[in-house]
């Protein structure tokens, strides 16, 4: 089995609160939630950070970041706005290496991040 937390969320031998999946993707909400809505878009395929990324991953970037605004528009955040984010590696604050990109809506963000 894979030793990976989100290998294993996309496997289903973790649970986690789905909002969304596809043949290459999945979203659910993250279980400590920075904002009302607080959504992570996760490869299926084990991606380690965005340094692995190869040019035949870019369709799989673009449906991430569309699904993400997709998200937040079924949301209501369209107008008032949303934030997405992709740390990478631990400088930037990441702690799960598998890529996923962080959606997060309903409350005021400030600028720059922490
Ligand atoms: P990172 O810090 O790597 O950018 O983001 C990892 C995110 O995964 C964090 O926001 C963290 O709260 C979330 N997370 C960690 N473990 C789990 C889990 O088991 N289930 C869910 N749904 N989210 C998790
Ligand atoms: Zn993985």
């Amino acid at each position: 089995m894979s030793q990976c937390l989100f290998c294993r969320i996309v496997a289903g031998d973790i649970p986690a609160a789905r909002v969304y999946e596809d043949e290459e993707l999945i979203a659910f909400n993250d279980i400590n939630p920075q904002a009302p809505m607080h959504v992570l878009i996760v490869p299926k395929a084990h991606i380690a950070t965005l340094n692995e990324l190869a040019q035949a991953q870019d369709a799989l970037i673009g449906s991430m970041v569309r699904r993400a605004a997709a998200l937040a528009h079924d949301r209501g955040f369209s107008e008032d706005g949303f934030r997405t984010v992709f740390n990478c590696n631990a400088g930037a604050g990441q702690t799960v290496f598998h890529l996923h990109l962080h959606v997060l809506g309903g409350r005021t963000m400030a600028w720059p991040p922490g």
